[in-house]
């Protein structure tokens, strides 16, 4: 008999471990087709000779299982063992991690489909390497490493692992990233390579750079991609190629860290701080803790990589005899940058004081002149803001009437393009009123200002303005909205490497990772709401924007000299404005972390939220409440669990941040230890006490509950 895995929930009636019997002898790992029910799905062999699972099934009832995937060779014990830990840490179940690491074509293609597709693969892989073997492509000219990036890549060969490479923007990671996986490829013929990144727009640039240095070593084939925004026929194209072992290196968004590897040799997980390597939906696991346990797993080197680390990272690279355990790498300086230009190459920041300028200016007088200079200087300039749409609210002041959406706890945005209040949470849209709809006063109004507004404006102060030929000033806008469509990013980043923009307006998007060659003013125009938000990481990732903000300006090296980055802000000395301005990661870390230890936060503590939502909100906190007060009553009982118990703080229910999304209300509770094991064996009892307390009376109306590990937002 065998135990297969298959796709169900955590919360399913049933296992999603089920049984099966098969005239074959299969071994684990191996992708096999199974009755569910009416159904046929995808399953993975998880235990070749089970002992029966399920012990109220009678041996007759068990059904066999339908095919196997001929051709595809079993996932590896590497790569069970990988999911089988995900589905722990996260507290998911092992079905749905399995599966949902699996391709999609490969559950709804025949046996027969797939062959055909590995066949093809083959033969062009094939065809390929034949071309590769050709003389035509000459292996590229490689740059002379810098003193710092010869030093790191010597010391990611000469060590272990994990590391950190700590790199300022512009300090040629890149390159360092490439060596190292040269130099892996080229050691062992087998050898595979995956590097992440957090976004799916930066794949493309970064897709390139690999196999333009790749392509004529190892053939064109040797590179593929992995990430949501590609086609099913193109995922399950290059996840084959991976797990047969033909691609040599595979680059990808999060999803690609679960993904089959089997020569898996160097992991590279790119801007690691950032916060979309951790999911939102599903399994929520980290894409870059998982890289370093999947490398832990299979004797493949980690290197984490990023301007402004998590601040979880920084620590766990604090020195060994401290208990650190990733092994620390610095790259402080710009590529080709001299002393002369500023701190380590970087721009010089400026803050302007806004409780000196004018009430209610949006652009200070000093930043106005410094955008003008550069225009007719043919530079570029870019201006950032958080917040898209025209303002965050619509406003009567007569009754006090505001744009809320009737179906969530949050203002729908005005949008003056197409006239429209847009919900940005259940999108419910709506063309705005004539007038207000509680008084009829016609004069409602725009309160505060996205970036639709912030171009209009600026457009306005500089009517007069004009470019070093005589032209009028080109305002380009890149956030959400003006990208909607395919390809519109790419030939609105196009426009601006060109030359065609002299401002380029923008919300966070245009803060990461482009290689913006003019421009040489980037300002942030009013970054405040981040000091005194609630979540403690939001000083974190301010900084860490703001920094990557920075490295947008004078990339090249020969601009460095006259490039600035503006900070308006009404608390100018603020210590995080005080950090950026000497590019002090180390020192702003250090403040940070400080103060997490003082109130006991990650990643001085373990934290998991249990996230319920419910036709109303007493009915999401009851049912959190109740499985709070049944895991102290129960568990008490249980032998050994008290110890465990002593060690956790259950916090009381709370209505989420946004409380109420398309009519679905929503409340979180927030579990706490100091030892990250306590937390995750309290988890693993919890999990069957959620379980009974949602069948149970007490959760009528509950639609749904889940748990987050280590949540990045609470
Ligand atoms: P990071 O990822 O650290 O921000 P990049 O790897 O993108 O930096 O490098 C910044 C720029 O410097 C790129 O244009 C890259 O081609 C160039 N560069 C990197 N290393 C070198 C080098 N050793 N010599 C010359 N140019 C380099
Ligand atoms: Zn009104
Ligand atoms: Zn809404």
């Amino acid at each position: 008999m065998l135990s297969v895995l298959v796709p169900t929930p955590v919360y399913a009636r049933i296992g999603s471990v089920l049984c099966y019997s098969s005239t074959l002898a299969l071994p684990a790992g191996t992708l096999v087709r199974v009755p569910l029910g009416a159904r046929e799905t995808l399953g993975v062999v998880w235990d070749a000779d089970a002992q029966q699972v399920r012990g109220e099934l009678d041996a007759d009832k068990i059904k066999p299982i339908t095919s196997v995937l001929d051709g595809l060779a079993p996932l590896n014990v590497a790569w069970q063992q990988l999911v089988a830990f995900t589905a722990r840490y996260y507290q998911r179940s092992l079905g749905e991690v399995a599966l949902a690491a699996l391709p999609p074509q490969l559950r709804e293609l025949s046996t027969a489909q797939i062959q055909r597709r590995l066949q093809r693969g083959k033969a062009q892989g094939d065809a390929a390497g034949d071309a590769a073997g050709l003389p035509q492509e000459q292996p590229p000219e490689l740059p002379q490493l810098s003193p710092e990036q010869a030093q790191v890549v010597a010391q990611i060969q000469a060590h272990a692992g994990p590391f950190l490479l700590f790199g300022a923007t512009g300090s040629g990671k890149t390159e360092v990233y490439l060596r190292s996986a040269q130099a892996v490829l080229a050691q062992d013929a087998q050898a595979q390579v995956l590097v992440m990144v957090p976004e799916i727009n930066l794949t493309p640039q970064l897709e390139q750079r690999f196999r333009q240095r790749f392509a004529p070593l190892w053939g064109a084939d040797a590179v593929v991609s992995l990430h949501s925004g590609m086609t099913n026929p193109q995922r399950l194209a290059s996840w084959l190629a991976a797990h047969s072992g033909q691609a040599r290196i595979v680059l990808g968004t999060r999803m690609a860290v679960l993904a089959s590897i089997p020569h898996l040799r160097l992991i590279v997980v790119d801007e690691e701080h950032d916060p979309s390597y951790k999911g939102s939906e599903g399994a929520r696991y980290s894409a870059r803790d998982l890289a370093v346990y999947r490398g832990h797993l299979e004797g493949a080197k980690v290197v984490l990589g990023s301007a402004t680390p998590a601040l979880e990272s920084w620590y766990h690279s604090r020195p060994a005899a401290e208990g650190g355990r990733y092994l620390r790498l610095h790259m402080p300086s710009r590529v080709g940058a001299s002393a002369a230009d500023g701190v380590n190459g970087l721009p010089v920041v400026r803050r302007v004081d806004m409780n000196h300028q004018p009430r209610h200016a949006v652009f200070s007088v000093p930043l106005l002149a410094a955008i003008k200079e550069r225009i007719a200087r043919g530079e570029q300039s870019m201006v950032f803001l958080n917040r898209r749409g025209y303002a965050p609210v619509l406003h009567c002041a007569d009754c006090g009437w505001k744009s809320a959406c009737p179906h969530c706890s949050v203002f729908r945005v005005f949008h003056k393009i197409d006239r429209t209040l847009r919900c940005h949470h259940c999108g419910f849209t709506e063309p705005v009123p004539r007038a207000c709809p509680t008084c009829g006063n016609p004069d409602i109004a725009p309160q505060g200002r996205g970036t639709e507004r912030l171009e209009e404006h600026l457009a306005e102060l500089l009517l007069d303005v004009r470019r070093p030929e005589g032209e009028l000033v080109r305002i380009a806008r890149i956030d959400a909205d003006t990208t909607r469509h395919k390809g519109a990013l790419q030939s609105q980043l196009a426009a601006v490497h060109a030359g065609e923009v002299d401002v380029l307006v923008g919300t966070q998007m245009i803060a990461k990772g482009h290689d913006f060659r003019r421009v040489t003013l980037v300002a942030a125009v009013n970054p405040d709401d981040a000091l005194f938000a609630s979540d403690f990481r939001a000083p974190e990732r301010l900084f860490s924007l703001l920094m990557q903000a920075a490295g947008r300006s004078g990339r090249d090296a020969g601009q460095v000299a006259g490039s600035e980055v503006w900070i308006q802000s009404s608390q100018p000395a603020h210590p995080v404005y005080d950090a950026l301005k000497r590019y002090d990661y180390p020192g702003f870390a250090a403040r940070q972390l400080h103060e997490r230890q003082q109130a006991s936060l990650p990643p001085f503590s373990a934290q998991a939220l249990v996230r319920a939502e419910a036709r109303s909100q007493e009915v999401a906190q009851l049912f959190l409440n109740a499985a709070s007060a049944a895991a102290q009553t129960e568990m008490a009982q249980w032998p050994g669990w008290p110890e465990v118990l002593a060690h956790i703080t259950l916090y009381p229910s709370v209505p989420m941040n946004i409380q109420r999304v398309a009519n679905i209300e929503r409340a979180q509770m927030l579990v706490e230890s100091a030892s990250r094991t306590a937390l995750q064996h309290f988890l693993s009892g919890w999990q069957a006490i959620l379980h009974a307390t949602s069948q149970s009376p007490a959760a009528k109306g509950l639609i749904r509950w889940a748990v987050d590990v280590d949540p990045l937002a609470i």
